[in-house]
């Protein structure tokens, strides 16, 4: 069995922010060298999500919106905000956005539905972090 591992750092301008980086994933694939098997992408910070969706800004204007009504930014709001950070609802957004994505590889490409592409979703920016591409197979 193959494996690849690969970081991928992203330092967004703003607090929130989403960024396409299907093509970044597809490099990593390229380099693996695998035709069959799975692709891993993950954060690996609890206050950004790697999510899989359309390649369409209207909906990612949408799911920020939609976000910050249910975890509006406040800096005395959330008790995790106690502990001096101010970051509560960017926790919160992480969760409601996910974690992790798979991804099936099948004669060497990723297996997308149609219209699937995949985003890393931050959501307290303005510091470098890292995402984790795992790809095993043969
Ligand atoms: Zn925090």
């Amino acid at each position: 069995m193959k494996s690849h591992t690969a970081y991928l750092w992203i330092n967004t301008d703003k607090r929130y922010e989403i960024v396409h980086i299907t093509n970044q994933v597809e490099e990593e694939l390229k380099k693996s060298g695998v035709k069959e098997g799975l692709c891993l992408v993950n954060a690996m910070h609890i206050t950004a999500s790697v999510f899989i969706n359309d390649n369409e800004s209207g909906l990612h204007k949408d799911y920020l919106k939609w976000l910050e009504e249910l975890a509006p930014f406040s800096k005395d709001g959330y008790n995790h905000n106690l502990t001096g950070e101010d970051n509560g609802d960017a926790h919160l957004k992480r969760t409601i956005m996910g974690r992790e994505v798979v991804v099936a590889i099948t004669n060497g490409k990723l297996d997308f539905g149609p219209w699937e592409r995949i985003f890393y979703g931050e959501f307290d920016g303005r510091r470098r972090k890292r995402i984790l591409i795992k790809i095993i197979g043969e």
